[in-house]
């Protein structure tokens, strides 16, 4: 995106609060294009709600409005203090069998909402915080069910839209354990995954490292012990576990399993001891189950540091783990792809159905996940559009399935 295209959008939109009626760029402005969708119209509005994790409010109250205005019945399920999701269903379809999600949180900081001059329609350029994450994915499952719905209106469908996805899923670990998580057969989940079916992600866990040591004046070294000394041969053996035969298990599938030391907080000035060191690790797992990881990881700690007590990974500070999650990808007509992210797939618990026909799970939607989470967060028009055509097919496979 250019940056003077960026400049001239803001001083339009500040010189006019309807920049699309009287805008000299005519009838093909941008903002001429998003007035004529009421899709786009819809991205539009919930983008600009800011909806940082926290503060999901105001952007599910809109949400909740604009599906019981379109004949949904509409539950407000309560997360914590202001918080809710929301799960709908057609007010004529009140046994849901497909579950289509996404979340209404998003990273911070908030970006303000901005369409930039395209030279086709398509190629309109929309950029903002959430555009892609995931307020593209909940636009797009909102009109593809609404469309679907005009010629089936008692289609037996849900949405639900959660709280928290990007910072541990206490949205959707609250719909799992509650009644509305009923034994659906299929479930969508809504990420950007540029247009592509996911097969699956890899799973995760978190841990910290410790190490204790005892302070003492830097002249005289042999008076304490560095708690930094003591912790770096585990940090560079656990740096190197995706990598090594007897580490972390790959796999062909996700390739190999990587490890981030992301943050490490030891000592407390150049002339002291350190008494104390702590990393903070995330392991994306390519293979296997959490429990295998971590005793890897004890292992490799206590082979690394010569079996020092003082040196130990503790995993009860760190969000549970789970293993890489394999979804479904029996619909023609996508592109294929394994990603990298975490998501809250695997914080769904699925329910057995009685009849015990297998439940497929996909994982699909606009935007590029390179941008998610950045200063650039864009999506075209022309995926946004693809997106409802894509769920529209989902959902349609899935019905079929009946
Ligand atoms: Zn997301």
């Amino acid at each position: 995106m250019k940056p003077h295209s960026l400049l001239l959008l803001s001083a339009l939109a500040a010189a006019s609060p309807h920049p699309a009626h009287q805008s000299p760029l005519g009838p093909t402005s941008p903002e001429s294009i998003i007035d004529a969708s009421p899709f786009l119209s819809f991205h539009r509005d919930i983008v600009q709600i800011p909806s940082v994790t926290g503060t999901e409010h105001n952007v599910g109250t809109f949400i909740a409005d604009f599906l019981a205005a379109h004949n949904f019945t509409v539950h407000k399920q309560a997360v914590d203090t202001g918080r809710f999701n929301i799960y709908a269903h057609p007010s004529q379809a009140s046994n849901p069998e497909i579950l289509v999600t996404s979340h209404i949180d998003t990273v911070p900081p908030f970006l303000n909402y901005n369409v930039t001059h395209p030279t086709n329609a398509a190629d309109t350029v929309i950029a903002g915080r959430g555009t892609v994450d995931a307020k593209g994915s909940i636009a797009a499952q909102i009109f593809a069910t609404l469309d679907i719905l005009r010629s089936a209106p008692t289609a037996p469908l849900a949405l639900l839209f959660v709280v928290g996805e990007e910072t541990g899923g206490d949205g959707m670990r609250t719909f799992s354990t509650s009644e509305l998580n009923k034994p659906y057969h299929t479930i969508i989940f809504g990420e950007p995954t540029d247009l592509a079916l996911v097969s699956g992600h890899k799973g995760m866990l978190g841990f910290e490292v410790i190490a204790t040591g005892h302070a003492a004046h830097s002249g005289y070294p042999w008076l304490g012990e560095s708690a930094i000394s003591a912790i770096l041969p585990a940090l560079s053996r656990i740096d190197q576990l995706g990598n090594v035969p007897d580490g972390l298990p790959s796999s062909p599938k996700y390739g190999k399993t990587t490890v981030n030391i992301g943050r490490v907080d030891a000592g407390v000035a150049a002339n002291v001891v350190p008494g104390h060191a702590a990393a903070d690790v995330a392991v994306r797992l390519a293979a296997g189950t959490p429990e295998e990881a971590r005793e890897i990881v004890r292992a490799a700690v206590a082979d690394a540091t010569g079996g020092n007590p003082a040196v130990y990974a503790e995993f009860r500070t760190r969000m549970e783990g789970y293993p890489p999650q394999d979804l479904d990808v029996d619909v023609a007509g996508f592109p294929v792809t394994t990603v990298n992210y975490g998501t809250d797939v695997p914080n769904l618990e699925v329910r057995e159905r009685e009849d015990g026909r297998p439940v497929r799970r996909y994982l699909y939607g606009p935007g590029s996940i390179h941008v998610a989470h950045g200063d650039n967060e864009a999506v075209t028009v022309g995926d946004l559009e693809s997106a409802v055509d894509g769920y529209r097919r989902l959902i349609g496979a899935a019905l079929q399935r009946d």
